[in-house]
This record gives structure tokens, sequence and C-alpha cells, in this order.
């Protein structure tokens, strides 16, 4: 070992030795933040679907392929640090001799030539995603805007000087001719060593060199343990892992939004009470460990901000931007908790003045920070921020780290509305109404079967007659008068077809689904266990829902109150009906169609096919830029449609925009709400006597009935 060797070596083991005492520190500063929040032991379950998921999310980018660009590079860069991490530890070899290498593998040509093209291609994705951030980043409201833009162009600078350096120690050993790995497999370090001195200390440098940058990166990580776009690389995983439905490792995993919880078990209401239970999120300490952690992976890609509609239509909300300051609030807040600081359930503040006299001003400011409040009330979440999600699932969607931002909105939703009342004002009439009639429209239940009147076929009821699926109008369908026009339309396509059906009638109610989604656990429950005791007593197997909202609440949420059925869209069984030869489209309509997928039907049970099928064999369908799962939400999910839209371009006239684009004469909708809002939408451009709004069984019915 000469004295260069005996310097470098030292250097390295004292430059290491503080990075990894810094990381461990870090690791042990998140692990206690995470660990704050609540329990949740239903993310135990199934460790081998978990790991099936985790492997395929990971390995594959399932996720990130979405965006086969930026998913590619990504891919390679995510290999990149990986090789990376394999050659920072050879470097540890070649600082005590550069003829050393990794034990076992490290002169194996394979080696060689897997490290030195993963490093090129690692390189080029690098190149590749500060383009795109570049170019991104320059639109008003992009998908980077709040990002902590030097920590990526860190966290990449520092891949690609590792990367540099790792061709240069091959370039120096080939320039000395001490490289073991033939030209072929290694050109790049072969031309690299062809303009290098023959310097015979030059490796032995460059690997010190190698491994300062290296802990230089985990120093500076360890010391900003809220730099996402860093730690995701170890946090992902784990994040995956836990995910709340493992099992949909292609889709959204939304559908039923996560119970109410209180001490890891959904929570009863018969048996609640607020001195015990938690009723949804006051607190950031309130959200289960596994929301801590989806805080702590964010990694400020900005992807469910770009497909956010609140965002695009200038918005307070951006999920990216609550996730970002959740996990602020919560790492800041931490050293307060960790001193025994906090409220109870009760409002309790945990400790006395005098135990937390010694505490830091900033972390005890932060301490008394309200979770929601205005600017003003130096609140950590906008109240215009949580009240302008529609609950759509886009970003859900795209996370690329399974965020579970739905959830978190929820929670924090459910205590705004049963602790506080506080919610927008205007969504009060319609909690009354469901509440005392059952309906947010305050209709009479005694109406709930004025659609059927002039229809020329009896339309049977729950009772009369034997039925294969229970024909579930839901509210709007039986009260507004938009959609009575398609509850009209699928029982004439029943009638037609055969299909043996029956309606509740006046046994029916709202299924709770506005209330769930705006935060009112109590009458969901309250509807959802009357619905639940009706369908169970009418011994019903098969529900055809025409709202995607009472189809997901049925076919997904009631199973948490014990009711297993089968529900399916009426666009799924129209779909099968038309296959089946039992409705045969005989002439297409006139002029293009085009389809706006509804959240809840689309992105929340992954139904895409069947209306698009219905549509293909009754018009031409022209398909809007953003469709299937990057559908635009109408605005009126999460209860919005009950809400006043004060802020911001209206979303639904951004929607309109985009479908009368197209050029279609028709724009076919599969949801009560979205028929309201794109209706709504086009009469506001002035383009109702050009434009039709329908529903895909109305096009379906035409396409048999020219008189329809
Ligand atoms: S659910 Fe939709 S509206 Fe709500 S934050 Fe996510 S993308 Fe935005
Ligand atoms: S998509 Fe996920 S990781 Fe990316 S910014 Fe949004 S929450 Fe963070």
């Amino acid at each position: 070992m000469g004295t260069a060797q005996i310097i470098a070596t030292a250097l390295a083991a004292v430059v290491t030795l503080v990075a990894v005492g810094l990381a461990v520190r870090a690791v042990r500063q998140m692990t206690a933040v995470i660990r704050l929040g609540g329990p949740d032991p239903a993310r135990f379950t199934d460790k081998g679907t978990r790991a099936r998921t985790m492997l395929v999310e990971t390995a594959g980018h399932t996720r990130m392929l979405k965006w086969s660009v930026v998913g590619a590079a990504h891919w390679f860069v995510m290999v990149a640090f990986v090789v990376l991490s394999l050659l920072v530890l050879e470097a540890y070899f070649e600082v005590v001799d550069p003829d050393l290498g990794l034990p076992v593998i490290g002169h194996w040509t394979v080696f060689g030539l897997v490290t030195e093209w993963i490093g090129v291609l690692g390189m080029v994705g690098i190149l590749v995603l500060v383009v795109i951030r570049q170019r991104a980043r320059r639109a008003p409201r992009s998908r980077f805007t709040g990002s902590t833009m030097w920590q990526g162009y860190f966290v990449e600078a520092i891949i690609v000087a590792v990367l540099v350096c790792g061709f240069l120690i091959r370039g120096f050993k080939v320039a000395t001719d001490h490289f073991e790995y033939p030209v072929w497999a290694t050109p790049v370090s072969h031309a690299v060593g062809a303009v290098l001195p023959a310097w015979s200390d030059g490796a032995t440098w460059t690997a010190l060199v190698k491994i300062c940058i290296s802990m230089a990166w985990l120093i500076t990580i360890s010391l900003t343990v809220t730099m996402g776009v860093a730690w995701h690389r170890f946090l992902a995983f784990p994040n995956i892992f836990f995910k709340r439905a493992p099992e949909k490792p292609a889709g959204s995993g939304l559908g039923a939004l996560r119970p109410m919880m209180s001490n890891g078990e959904p929570l009863d209401f018969e048996e609640a009470d607020p001195e015990k239970d938690q009723f949804g999120v006051a607190q950031v300490e309130q959200f289960t460990w596994k929301g801590l952690l989806d805080f702590s992976t964010c990694t400020e890609c900005g992807r469910c901000q770009s497909q956010c509609p609140a965002w695009n239509t200038a918005k307070p909300l951006s999920p990216k931007l609550l996730v970002l300051s959740l996990r602020d609030h919560a790492y800041a807040k931490a050293p307060y908790l960790l001193a025994g600081g906090g409220k109870d359930l009760t409002g309790e503040e945990k400790a006395t003045e005098a135990q937390l006299a010694h505490m830091d001003v900033l972390a005890l400011a932060e301490g008394n920070r309200p979770l929601i409040g205005t600017e003003a009330e130096q609140g950590v979440i906008d109240p215009d921020v949580l009240w302008s999600c529609t609950t759509c699932g886009a970003c859900v969607e795209q996370c690329p780290v399974d965020i579970e931002h739905v959830d978190h909105i929820v929670d924090m939703r459910r205590y705004q509305v049963l602790i506080e009342s506080s919610f927008p004002a205007e969504a009060g009439v319609m909690l009354r109404n469901l509440e005392n009639k059952g309906n947010p429209w305050g209709a009479p239940q005694n109406t709930r079967e004025d659609w059927t009147k002039g229809l020329d076929f009896e339309v049977p009821r729950v009772g009369e007659k034997d039925f294969e699926y229970l024909f579930w109008v839901g509210c709007a369908g039986a009260f507004e008068d938009r959609a009575k026009k398609t509850t009209r339309a699928v029982a004439t396509l029943l009638h037609e077809a055969g299909v043996d059906y029956a309606i509740l009638g006046e046994g029916e109610t709202c299924s709770g689904d506005p209330a769930r989604r705006i935060g009112n656990e109590f009458i969901f429950q309250m509807l959802a266990q009357q619905n639940v005791e009706t369908l169970q007593e009418a011994g019903v197997k098969k529900i055809v829902a025409t709202c995607p909202h009472c189809f997901n609440t049925l076919g997904n949420e009631y199973e948490q109150l014990g009711l297993k059925v089968e529900v399916v869209h009426h666009t799924q069984l129209l779909a099968h009906l038309v296959k089946a030869g039992r409705l045969t489209p005989v002439q297409p309509i006139e002029g293009d169609v085009t389809y706006h997928d509804p959240c809840y039907l689309g992105r929340h049970n992954r139904v895409f096919d069947a209306p698009r099928e219905v549509l293909g064999e009754a018009a031409t369908l022209v398909e809007m830029p953003r469709n299937s799962e990057r559908s635009f939400c109408c605005g009126a999910g999460g209860a919005r449609m009950w809400m006043e839209e004060k802020i911001g371009k209206r979303i639904n006239v951004e929607r309109t925009e985009e479908a009368l684009a197209t050029g279609a004469k028709t724009i076919a909708v599969g949801c009560p709400f979205c028929y309201t809002m794109i209706g709504d939408g086009v009469t506001g451009k002035g383009e109702q006597e050009n434009v039709e709004v329908v529903d895909v069984a109305t096009v379906l019915l035409r396409s048999l009935k020219q008189d329809a």
C-alpha cells in the first residue's frame, strides 16, 4: 500500500463514518416521526400479495411507465442508482488498491459490461429528466410548481458525478494497463483511458473523490430528512408494500373509501364516544403511521398536481402541495410531540407549559398551529384547499409511490364536519335533506316512482315477481329531470332485452355517497344501514345501477357493513346484452359522439371499455385528449355537486370545452352528475342547439329506435 492509498483510505474512512453516523440519526428521526401516527393493523395482511405488488410496481415501474418517456428515463436512473451503489462499494476496495474489486463479481466481464452500459443509459436518463423538468416548469401552474427544484438537480448531479468518476477510475486503469475488462464489453472506459495520462495514483484519488461525493449526498439527505426526492429511493418500497389495496397493482387502489377509523378499528356510530374515539383527523399525529409514511415518501414529482382538476382550474388545492404541507408540519411538530406535547381527543393539552418550557420556540409554535385554518389563523391546510377536492382520484391514480391523498382529505373533512360543524354552508341543505328525506334534493319519498309514468310497459317492483337484477334507480335517477331520461331509457332497454329486473321504488334511499365524501360518516352509516337491511330482506343478489356513485358505494363500501352483492353499471349490462344479441343497434346515430368517463366508474372502478363498446355499436366515437385513466373530472364528485364553485375557472366548463373541441355532436355520459355538469357547461357555452348531452343508454336506445 503506497502513501496515496494510505491517505485516501484514511480520508474515505473518516468521511464515511461521519456520513453513516448522520444517516443512522436521520433514519431514527424519521422512524420516530412515522411512529407518532395512529395504528393501522389492516396494512399487515396478505404479505405475499403485498410483496408481489411492491416488486412489480418498483422493478416493472408499472405506474411510472404510464408516462412512457419519463418512465423509461426514470427506470434507467433507478437501475443506475443500484449499480452506482455497487460502484461506490467498489471504490472502497480501489482506494486501498486499484487492482482490487468487489468480491466474487468484481472482475467478471459481465459485471464490467452491465455497469458500463447502465452507467451510460443512467446518464442519458438523467439528461432526459433534466430537459423534461426544464421544459415543464416554464408553464404556469406546471407539475413542478411548488417542488423544491434544487433537491432534484442536486440528486441528479450527484448521480452524474459518481458515474463520471466511475468512468475516470476505469480510464486511469486502462491508461496504466491495470484494467481487466475487454474493449467489446467496456468501450466507453477504454475511450476515456485513451485520453488520460498514465498516472499511477489516478484511480486511487478518483475513487476517493467518488466516495466523498457519495458521502456528501448521504450527509445532505441526512440533514434534510424531508428531502423526498432522495428518500423515496428507500421509502417507496415500504410505502407500496403497505398500500391500502395491494391486490390492485394495475389500478388506482381506490373504489371504497377507507372507513372512519379509531384506534385501528372501523368506527361504529352506535357505540362511538367522542371522548374516547377519534372522529376523523384534527391533528397531524392523528393520521395513521401509514399516513405519515405517505407524507415522508412524496418525491415532489407533481404528477398528481398535473392531473388534479382543482389545480388545473386555478383553485388553491394541489394534492402535491397538500402532502408537502402535511409532511413539513409533521416533521416540524415532531419535537413538540416527542417531548409530550399535543392535545388529547377532548382537546385538552397533554403537557403543562412548565413541562414544555425547554422547547424550541419554533417547534412550540408548530405544535400550536391548527391543522385546518386560514392563513391568518396559521392553519396548515386552508379550508378552501380542503373543500376544493372532488375526490376524483386522479392524484392517487398517478402517484408513482402510491400515496393515498383522497383518504387523507376525507379524514380531515370528517373531523371538520362531525366535530367542528365547519363546512361550506350551502352543503348543509343537502345534509339536512339526506337526514330527513333520504335524498339530497329533499323530494318527497312517494315521488320516487314518478319516472315510470307514461312508459308503455309496467316497471316491476320487488315482491311483485322474481327478478335477476335489482335496478337501483338512485336519487338523481328518480328526482332529477335529466337523469330521469336515463332511467327511462335503461328501463326500456332492459324491458326490450327481456331482462328480469325489479325496482325498490319507495323502499330505496340515498346510497350515502355525498354524505360520506363530504365527511359526514354518521349520515352515511345511517342511510347505508337502512339500505343494507332493505336489500337483504329483498334477497338481492345482483344490482344494476345507473349512477357510478351508487355503483361504487353499493359494490365496494356496503361490504364494510356486511352486504356482499354483485353490482354492475348499466353500461356493463348493456354491453353484455348487445354482445349476446339481445339488443341490436340497427342504425348508428348521426354525427360523432365523444364519451366523458365518470371518475367513479372509470378511475375508481376500472370500467373503461363497456361504455365504449356500447357507443361503438351505436355511433362513431371520438376521444377527448384526456380520457380513460386520465379523464378529467366534471367537478361534481366529493359532494362538490352541492357546493358553490367560487374560485378559479369552473371545472365543468374546462371539461365541456375539451368535449366541444372534438367536434362531436353528442357528448355521452354515464353518470347523472356528469350529465348535469356537462349539460350546464354546454348551455353556458351557448352550444345547446348544436351539441347534445345524453347518457350512453339513450344513444343505444336511439340506435335501436329512430323515433326514441
Ligand atoms: S382527488 Fe382529484 S380533486 Fe382531489 S386532490 Fe386528487 S386530483 Fe385533486
Ligand atoms: S404524484 Fe405522489 S410522489 Fe408525486 S408529487 Fe404527487 S404525491 Fe408526491
